[in-house]
C-alpha cells in the first residue's frame, strides 16, 4: 500500500497530470515472459495508485487524455444482437445463457438472416454506426459459422460496420471471419488472471488470449474487455486493465461491463460495487488505454444519468444502444438520445 501511495502522489503531481506519457515511452518495447506479446507499459501498481488518486485529480487526468486524443464530445454507437441465444456449454459465472444455470433465457437458434438484416437497419436507422452479432457458443464449429459469414458479408453491404462475438476461435476461422468483411471481434478477457477461475472453469485465461492473437494475426480489430463488480478487489480491477493495456497492441475497442446480477447464476447477488469505484475503473482505462474506445457496456440500465454522465467525463466514449444487450436489458434508444442531447454529446 505504501508503495501505490508514493505512485500516486507522483502521478497527482504530474504537470497538467498528463498521464503517464513518460511511463507509456519509457516502457514500450520491454517485453515481458509471457507466451502472449505484451509490453510492460503499466503495473499494477501504478493503475491501483490511479484508482487511489482524488476523484477530482484522477477525472482530470482522464478528461486531459481523453481531450488529447479524442473528440470528448462524440461517443460512438453500437448495437448489439443476439443472433444465438441460450443453451451454452460454458459456466461463465455471470451468464445467464450458460445451459448449466436456471435463468429464464431459454435455448434458441440461430437467427435467420432476413431477421438479422431487419435488425441491423433498424439498428441503422436508429444512428448506431457498428452492429454486433453475439452468438452463445463455446465458439463456432464449421457448420455454424457459414450462415455467420453471410450474415457479416450483408450488413457489412449495407453500410455498417461490423462485429461479432461468437467466443473461441480455432485456426482458420479468424481468416474466414476477416474475408467476410468482420470489423472487429469481441472477446473479452472478463477479469484479472489470478480471479478468474473463480469465475470460469471451461475455458483457461490463454484460450482467451489465443482467441485474441488469431484475431490480431488477421488484422480484425480488436474487442476486448471485461466486467466489474464480479466480485473482485480493486488490485484485481487494476490487474485486468494491466492485461488489456499491456497487449502489444491494446484492444481498439474495451468493453467496461458492469456485473447485470442475474437471478439463478453463480454471481446473483454479489455485494453492489459502489457506482464512484466503477467510474474510476473507466478513468483507469482511459488513462492507460489512451487510444482505445472505452465503451460503456452492460449495468447501463441501472446507472442513473448522472452516473453515466461521470463515465463519459471519466473517458468512455461508446456505448451499446437498443433494448436488449444480449439478453440483459438496456437504456431504450430514446432514452439514450434525451441523455445524448442533455449533455450536448453527438454520436459518430
Ligand atoms: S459468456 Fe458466452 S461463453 Fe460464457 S456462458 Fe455466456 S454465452 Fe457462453
Amino acid at each position: 500500500m505504501l508503495e501505490s501511495a508514493t505512485k500516486s502522489s507522483t502521478v497527482a503531481a504530474m504537470p497538467e497530470a498528463v498521464v503517464d506519457t513518460s511511463n507509456l515511452t519509457a516502457n514500450l518495447g520491454k517485453a515481458c515472459s509471457h507466451e502472449h506479446a505484451t509490453v510492460n507499459r503499466w503495473s499494477v501498481d501504478e493503475i491501483v495508485a490511479l484508482f487511489e488518486l482524488p476523484f477530482s485529480d484522477l477525472m482530470y487526468q482522464a478528461q486531459t487524455v481523453h481531450r488529447a486524443n479524442f473528440d470528448p464530445n462524440a461517443v460512438q454507437v453500437s448495437t448489439l444482437l443476439s443472433i444465438k441465444t441460450g443453451g451454452c456449454s460454458e459456466d461463465c459465472g455471470y451468464c445467464p445463457q450458460a445451459a448449466r444455470y436456471h435463468t429464464e433465457v431459454e435455448n434458441e437458434p440461430l437467427m435467420k438472416l432476413d431477421d438479422v438484416l431487419t435488425a441491423a437497419q433498424e439498428a441503422k436507422d436508429n444512428g448506431a454506426s457498428r452492429f454486433c452479432m453475439g452468438a452463445a457458443w463455446r465458439g463456432p464449429k464449421q457448420r455454424d459459422l457459414e450462415p455467420v459469414l453471410k450474415m457479416i458479408a450483408e450488413v457489412k453491404a449495407m453500410g455498417l460496420e461490423t462485429c461479432a462475438t461468437l467466443g473461441m476461435l480455432k485456426e482458420g476461422q479468424a481468416e474466414q471471419l476477416k474475408d467476410a468483411g468482420l470489423d472487429y471481434y469481441n472477446h473479452n478477457l472478463d477479469t484479472d488472471p489470478e480471479y478468474y477461475g473463480d469465475v470460469i472453469s471451461t475455458r483457461t485465461y490463454q484460450d482467451r488470449l489465443d482467441t485474441l492473437d488469431r484475431v490480431r494475426s488477421v488484422d480484425i480489430n480488436v474487442c476486448s474487455g471485461g466486467i466489474i463488480g464480479m466480485g473482485e478487489s480493486r488490485n484485481q480491477r487494476a490487474g485486468l486493465l494491466a492485461q488489456l493495456a499491456n497487449m502489444e497492441r491494446p484492444p481498439e475497442s474495451v468493453p467496461i461491463n458492469l456485473l447485470t446480477q442475474v437471478e439463478g447464476t453463480p454471481l446473483h447477488g454479489t455485494e453492489e460495487l459502489d457506482p464512484f469505484e466503477f467510474v474510476r475503473t473507466i478513468a483507469a482505462a482511459r488513462i492507460t488505454m489512451p487510444n482505445s474506445f472505452v465503451r460503456l457496456s452492460a449495468g447501463r440500465q441501472g446507472m442513473t444519468e448522472s452516473t453515466q454522465a461521470l463515465c463519459f467525463l471519466a473517458g468512455a466514449n461508446s456505448i451499446f444502444y437498443g433494448e436488449k444487450l444480449l439478453t440483459t436489458g438496456n437504456p431504450e434508444a430514446a432514452t439514450d438520445k434525451q441523455l445524448f442531447a442533455k449533455l450536448g454529446i453527438h454520436p459518430l
